[in-house]
């Protein structure tokens, strides 16, 4: 008798013991999916203009360079992390002199309420790594979505398909 309710003490104990491993490697891997680097790390890695633009929410000239009309087929990848942000076919001519995508990736943009410039528009983040791409308004092609995000080129990076 005795040596039953041992084991079933020892085999609870063990079954606590993974649930509460399992937790916290959950959180540790939810933390981990955000990437976080010093002002430091940042600068090293860019280029200053793509530190302004990411890091400090500036923005490029408008211009037909860069990926503005840029229509290969391929991803748009963030210029600092290397998520997957926009894919080619969601990308139009919006002659507004940046890069423009009607859609973009499910779950990779953190969409914030921007009242700089004296108007309120809707800044577009990288979700993963917090870094600046530009903007979402709602003059996009009525036939999609409706949708302009409204991207820079120093945010994104083309990687084709
Ligand atoms: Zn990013």
């Amino acid at each position: 008798m005795n040596k039953i309710l041992i084991l079933i003490l020892a085999l609870s104990f063990i079954s606590c013991k993974t649930k509460a491993q399992n937790k916290t490697k959950k959180i540790k891997s939810k933390m981990s999916d955000k990437v976080e680097k010093t002002e430091e790390e940042w600068k090293a890695q860019l280029t200053e203009q793509e530190y302004y633009v990411l890091r400090k929410s500036g923005t490029d000239r408008p211009s037909d360079a860069g990926y503005t009309l840029h229509f290969e087929k391929g991803t748009y990848v963030c210029r600092a992390c290397n998520t997957q942000l926009f894919k080619s076919n969601s990308k139009y001519k919006s002659h507004c002199g940046w890069p423009s995508f009607d859609d973009a990736i499910e779950g990779t943009i953190i969409y914030k309420k921007d009242a700089s410039l004296g108007r309120v528009r809707t800044e577009i983040i990288c979700a993963k790594c917090d870094g600046h791409l530009g903007h979402v308004f709602d003059d996009g092609p009525v036939e999609t979505t409706g949708k302009r995000y409204c991207v820079n080129t120093s945010s994104i990076k083309f990687v084709e398909k």
